[in-house]
């Protein structure tokens, strides 16, 4: 076997798995996708992480890196294609190279889940986005649209605030799910119009965005808003297709409380785990967990779960 455990996800929960790893001398590698450091690198402001109480998500990505790369796991560049069963582990087949490992590790995150609308796929990158942090100042004192209304849209809509000259928060419902502390700022905000009970259907542009066709979901009216560009928070889909283990109808893999999933010596944390709330914190003790968990199981000294 190459390794005692492959983690596979560069996130919150990956890197604090990798950390804590290491320090249990495990053979380690953390195969990450995209950027190490996670989706939340993309976030404009974190507040709910304790002991940050305000990093930026780039600033968070680099000190979580650099934390883990204290411990030199091998930190691979590769998408992970799936994840089998060999005598004595797993094989993690990637677009580089197949790797073994006694255990594995899951924390591949979520994706941002898209509308599914057309004009959505065909002006991605040309106003459609779901990264205000990387995409936002090209609309600086333009007309945006922002979907939905959970912590994302509005975290990220608060962001977009500073720098556009209006947002229209359209959301299929009349109440926001995000958080208390959130909802507060943003409805606080002075160029904010919110489209409630509507959903877009159309998104529209030739070479760029110029406008959305939105429907009421209670009337059934149908309005055209000019905006230069759509930033889509409509949620995630977990990130688990590569392997197979037990999930809940999302997608989303079950575990026990050792992190454990169906399959003994695969685990599970952060964002891709059937879990009540997606939060950094929470991903980085699940990644912690899941790595004592490993370790106790390389040990023999782990008690099988019934839960998962
Ligand atoms: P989310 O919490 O699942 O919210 C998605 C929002 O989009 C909901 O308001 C939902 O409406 C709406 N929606 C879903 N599907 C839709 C569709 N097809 N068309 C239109 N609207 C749709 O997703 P998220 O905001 O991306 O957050 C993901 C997770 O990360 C959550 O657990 C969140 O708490 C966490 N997060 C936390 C922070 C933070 O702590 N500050 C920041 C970002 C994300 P309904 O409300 O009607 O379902």
């Amino acid at each position: 076997m190459d390794y005692d455990v492959i983690i596979v996800g560069g996130g919150p929960a990956g890197l604090s798995a990798s950390v804590y790893a290491r320090r249990a001398n495990l053979r380690t590698a953390v195969i990450e996708k995209l950027t190490f450091g996670g989706i939340i690198t993309t976030t404009d402001l974190i507040e709910n992480y304790l002991g940050f109480p305000a990093i930026s998500g780039a600033d968070f990505g680099k000190a979580i890196q650099e934390h883990a790369m204290k411990y030199e796991p091998d930190m691979i560049q590769a998408e992970v294609k799936r994840v089998s069963q060999v005598e004595g582990g797993f094989s993690v087949e990637t677009d580089s190279g197949t790797f073994t490992s006694k255990t594995v590790i899951v924390a591949s995150g979520a994706a941002p889940r898209k509308l599914n609308v057309p004009g959505e796929a065909e002006l991605f990158g040309r106003g459609v986005s779901t990264c205000a942090t990387c995409d936002g100042p090209f609309f600086a004192k333009k007309d945006v649209a922002v979907v939905g209304g959970g912590d994302s849209a509005l975290s990220e809509g608060i962001y977009l605030s500073r720098l556009v000259n209006k947002i229209y928060l359209i959301h299929r419902r009349d109440q926001l799910r995000a958080e208390p502390i959130l909802q507060q700022r943003f409805t606080g905000l002075p160029n904010v119009e919110f489209v409630w009970n509507s959903v877009v259907t159309r998104i529209e542009g030739e070479k760029h965005v110029t406008g959305i066709l939105v429907k009421n979901v209670k009337t059934g009216e149908e309005r055209k808003i000019d905006v230069s560009a759509v930033f889509v928070y409509v949620g995630e889909v977990p990130q688990t297709d590569f392997v197979d283990v037990k999930k809940d109808d999302h997608g989303y893999i079950i575990t026990d409380e050792n992190m454990q999933s169906s399959v003994p010596g695969i685990f599970a944390a952060g964002d891709c785990r059937h879990s009540l709330s997606k939060q950094a914190i929470i991903s980085a003790g699940e990644g912690a967990l899941a790595a004592i968990a490993a370790q106790m199981l390389l040990e023999k000294r782990l008690i099988p779960q019934q839960n998962a």
